[in-house]
């Protein structure tokens, strides 16, 4: 199968138009359809000329992902379904900043990624690893869920405005987290290819510095991820501070245990100056005692990290809960008064399923029929 073109960097791109034969200036022609005009047909390409618009059909393959599902919460979160060329499913969830439900407009728009159908990591609280990993997604399949979302953007402005405030002349996207399904540090070449196009400014033009890479604790890759010239935001699924309870609900943490994974971020810290973030899901009676709260003080202070606290949405069949509001509170005010930053994130999308891997999960079981249709 030929490679899709938006799995090409703009200098991969020259080389080829080089061997055509091709002006340059035909690449940034060509880019601008992709990305700015962001066009699903080589005949929408009117100003490249007929010949090398037949020569980009024969070599590359312009795929776009199939618009399966859509669910909108109530604060105006969207979660959208993805159908690949293959049929696998997977997901993004578009979360505007400050959604018009509370009166303001958004002025910037989170989208989240998946990286992978399915997830290899089996972290025992997440719908994502239930059916186990299928494969890695591939670059342009990354960037497509952005350019896709824009597509979808631009075609409904009436509804855009009437969600958030924003404009069709506005960019969609400029805040990406790599927090949808997936371990994204293990399809590594594939994330690192897709992001360098999607922070392109002759590609998808979002800032290094407003791309968030969550991972479960890959701590080699965590240390590559150091060495690249990028500056990506990094943000660790912790999950608990002391390897009898992250081990109990992350596999992960017996092959990179906690020392080494601080080791790792430490490394990153170093390298990049910049803070990271703890994630840390609240999950009653498993890591929000307050037995916790000091080994996570100090690995936070250690590290210079900032603690998000998450209170754990619901994933049909298993068996963990939330705790209540009052647990959250305590756990969260045990954390400042040891001098962590730290907040507590009302769950946004909480009623659409919007943990990473649900929808999917469930359209899934719903389609083998052993499970009810998701809302969509
Ligand atoms: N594999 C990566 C990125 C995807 S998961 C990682 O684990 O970091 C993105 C985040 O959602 C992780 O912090 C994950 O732990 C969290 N998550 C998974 N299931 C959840 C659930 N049911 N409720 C709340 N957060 C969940
Ligand atoms: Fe995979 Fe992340 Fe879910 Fe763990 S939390 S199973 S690493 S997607």
């Amino acid at each position: 199968m030929s490679v899709d073109i938006k799995s090409q960097t703009h200098e991969e791109l020259t080389k080829k138009f080089v061997q055509w034969e091709q002006p340059a200036y035909r690449v940034d022609q060509l880019l601008h359809w992709l990305y700015e005009k962001r066009v699903t047909h080589w005949e929408q390409m009117t100003n490249l000329p007929k010949a090398l618009r037949e020569h980009l059909a024969a070599e590359f393959a312009l795929h776009t992902h199939e618009l399966f599902g859509k669910q909108g919460a109530r604060d105006t979160t969207q979660k959208f379904l993805w159908r690949l060329h293959d049929h696998a499913l997977v997901e993004s969830v578009l979360i505007p900043a400050n959604p018009a439900l509370y009166g303001e407009q958004s002025d910037r728009h989170t989208l989240c990624v998946s990286t992978q159908v399915g997830c290899a990591y089996g972290c025992k609280f997440c719908a994502s690893g239930l059916d186990g990993w299928k494969r890695n997604l591939e670059p342009y399949e990354i960037v497509e869920q952005v350019t896709a979302i824009e597509r979808w953007h631009d075609a409904q402005p009436e509804e855009m405005e009437r969600i958030d405030g924003t404009r069709k002349s506005d960019r969609a996207i400029n805040n990406l987290v790599i927090m949808g399904m997936g371990e994204p540090l293990a399809n590594y070449d594939n994330l690192l290819k897709a992001l360098r196009i999607l922070n392109a400014p002759w590609g998808g033009g979002i800032g290094a510095r407003k791309i968030t890479i969550s991972t479960s604790g890959l701590a080699p890759r965590i240390r590559q991820l150091a060495d690249d010239p990028l500056q990506f935001r990094l943000a660790i699924s912790l999950h608990g501070a002391t390897d009898a309870v992250r081990g109990r609900i992350m596999p992960v943490n017996r092959k990179h245990p906690l020392a080494e994974l601080t080791q790792a971020c430490a490394y990153y810290q170093e390298k990049k100056g910049r803070m990271i973030t703890f994630e840390y899901i609240l999950i009653a009676g498993v890591n929000d005692g307050l037995d916790q709260v000091r080994p996570l003080a100090h690995l936070a202070r250690r590290l210079y990290a900032k603690v998000n606290l998450i209170p754990y949405n619901k994933v049909e069949g298993l068996e963990w809960e939330r705790p209540d509001e009052r647990s959250q509170e305590n756990f969260l005010g045990a954390l400042e008064h040891q001098g962590v930053t730290a907040t507590l994130r009302r769950e946004k999308g909480g009623d659409i399923d919007a943990a990473c891997g649900q929808l999917r999960l469930k359209t899934e079981r719903a389609l083998r029929g052993d499970g009810p249709a998701p809302r969509r």
